[in-house]
């Protein structure tokens, strides 16, 4: 294959171009009526075939079969013209601007200058493409508005833009002398059909499920639909299947999400730590990972709703059938919010791994929140917990399994699953000894809070939607910030600091991110670098610090900031219960005893 996909079936007539038929169809009937506008802005997401149709269009106006009925405003796509155009060699009568390279008030007024000179012939029009529109200077759109206020005969202009509001801005007047297309993004059914088409040209095999993960990773773009399929075809030979989509492509297997799904459901949030560090082994990209987990949570809740998910294999499907149980709709729904909240922060941050490891452990924790609440309410006096609810009474020496009866018994394939309730107290003792962690897994670190003093933190009823008679607890418990949103909040709080002028701190706050936060409001940063600079700058803002992150969260009381591992924070700084979090924190980390540690919190709930 000489050619790339992309360029060797590129669309040679309005019917060809894929999707975009309702603006295909205008572009048609203007040619076939003769009512061409004199400019066109087109928009929509990159790879929709914006510019393909700005080509057909001038095909279309300079075809020399134009005007011939049979063709109904469509190019003949056979002229020399035609083809001269559709192959992109150079015409004098199609000018192809690139805006992000030419976006000078020079260019502008060049464009102008030539505009000015009449088409190459009398019965041909000079088409000018300009690509990426919205990078053109408001210098350069004066210059173009000029033009477009008395337009000289047979010139069109098509300008594509992916950002139509940048043009608006930049050049509102315009807008009310062009015809505006919007061009709609391209859904994976039709970019496999597509596929399906020119691989059925190149007599090449497919199979259905490997087209689907090229058009899951097209993300709705047709033209990158085409050149991943040929760097599928660049590696190894004959069919195109599964395995060799996930070769060339780098993406991650579907059963290491079905394999996150079981942790999850399993209450596994041990083996969190194990399965990250494994996909951080193998280069997966976390933002990679976490949108197809994403694009997983939601195919099984289409599943457990009794529906249908159209973008996952035949043999995803059938894995995710077996789990239809393994959750309720709500829980999936948490899971799917809590996942897009995190995405826009989690492709700034320089922690993505903490960032996953702490959504996922949280999604491992989910049925337990429900638990704590139940014990709560118990404490507080209140109703114990539903029918739908494990019933965990104070009393009770160790709490019960997770609700969900369909999941093996924990601990089950477990290195120390026969440690005995009575050793928790023995780990905790020897996590004593152990250095203080550099890193707290952040959701539940804080599991070491007593239940006695009943200010537990706020997460666990916040995300406790289910029981509307845990109010009373949420209510009581709405002080302390939830440190998901305080992570989610953390890019504005560093701009309120970096807006005060305290730059040098602000600089240090993007290397910091919250990493724990307790019952009491006290809020642990993570220092990403032990870096004693940041750490004094920090120290100077504190109080500064704390007034900013008040104006989202009032709850909060304290800034602790800990160091990655060897640095400590000088212990003074440091309450009984962010020691006692940092030895779960500590626990944590120690994969095998993990379990052991969320079970000692519910000992000491019991006690
Ligand atoms: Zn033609």
């Amino acid at each position: 294959m000489s050619l790339a996909l992309a360029r060797k079936y590129r669309p040679k007539t309005f019917a060809d171009v894929a999707v975009q038929s309702h603006v295909a169809a205008t572009l048609k009937g203007a040619i076939a009526l003769g009512r061409v506008a004199h400019a066109y802005l087109l928009c929509g997401p990159r790879g929709v075939g914006k510019t393909t149709l700005a080509r057909v269009l001038a095909m279309a106006l300079n075809c020399e079969r134009r005007g011939d009925p049979a063709l109904g405003g469509e190019p003949c796509g056979e002229c020399a013209s035609c083809r001269r155009i559709w192959s992109g060699a150079s015409s004098l009568d199609v000018v192809e601007i690139d805006a992000a390279s030419n976006r000078g008030v020079d260019d502008a007024r060049e464009l102008r200058e030539r505009a000015m000179y009449a088409p190459s012939g009398d019965d041909r029009y000079k088409v000018y493409i300009v690509d990426e529109a919205h990078m053109l200077t408001r210098e350069a759109w004066n210059a173009l508005l000029k033009i477009l206020e008395e337009p000289p005969p047979r010139v069109v202009f098509v300008f594509a833009t992916t950002e139509p509001q940048k043009i608006a801005q930049s050049a509102a007047p315009v807008l009310s002398r062009v015809q505006r297309f919007d061009f709609k993004r391209i859904g994976p059914a039709d970019i496999r059909a597509r596929l399906e088409r020119v691989l059925r040209e190149e007599q090449v095999e497919a199979n259905a499920d490997a087209l689907a993960m090229i058009a899951r990773a097209a993300d709705g773009s047709m033209r990158d639909a085409l050149s991943l399929t040929d760097q599928v075809l660049a590696m190894g030979e004959g069919a195109i299947v599964p395995d060799r989509v996930r070769d060339a492509l780098g993406l991650v297997a579907e059963d290491e999400f079905i394999a996150v799904l079981d942790l999850v459901a399993e209450h596994r949030a041990g083996d969190v730590f194990a399965v990250v560090a494994r996909l951080a082994d193998a280069g997966i990209d976390f933002g990679q990972f976490l949108t197809g987990f994403g694009d997983m949570v939601r195919a099984l809740l289409a599943v457990t709703l009794g529906g249908k998910p159209p973008e996952v294999s035949e043999r995803a499907r059938a894995a995710l059938e077996e789990r239809k149980t393994a959750f309720t709709a709500g829980d999936l729904l948490r899971m799917l919010s809590i996942a897009t909240e995190l995405e826009p922060r989690f492709r700034k941050s320089s922690q993505q791994q903490l960032l996953l490891e702490a959504m996922l452990v949280r999604f491992a924790l989910l049925d337990r929140t429900v638990s704590l609440e139940a014990v709560l309410r118990g404490l507080a006096g209140g109703p114990s917990g539903g029918a739908d609810e494990p019933s965990i009474g104070p009393s009770s020496p160790r709490r019960a399994s997770p609700p969900d009866a369909g999941s093996p018994p924990r601990n089950a394939e477990r290195p120390r699953s026969d440690t005995p309730a009575t050793d928790w107290r023995a780990v905790i003792r020897d996590a004593d000894r152990a250095p203080a962690a550099s890193t707290t897994p952040p959701s539940r670190a804080e599991p070491g809070v007593p239940a006695a003093t009943a200010s537990s933190s706020p997460q666990r009823s916040v995300e406790s939607p289910r029981s509307a008679r845990g109010e009373t607890v949420s209510q009581a418990l709405a002080g302390a910030p939830d440190l998901n949103h305080l992570v989610e909040r953390w890019d504005d709080v560093v701009a309120v600091m970096r807006a005060a002028g305290k730059s040098v701190a602000a600089t240090a706050l993007e290397h910091a991110a919250p990493a724990a936060v307790n019952a009491r409001g006290d809020v642990t940063l993570a220092l990403d670098e032990a870096n004693p600079i940041y750490e004094q700058a920090i120290e100077t803002v504190k109080a500064d610090l704390v007034s900013a992150l008040r104006q989202w969260f009032p709850g909060v009381q304290r800034l602790l900031v800990r160091t990655p591992e060897g640095a400590t924070t000088p212990p003074t700084r440091l309450t009984d219960e962010m020691v006692r979090s940092e030895r779960i924190a500590v626990l944590r980390r120690k994969d095998p005893v993990l379990d052991a540690a969320i079970d000692a919190l519910d000992l000491d709930l019991a006690d």
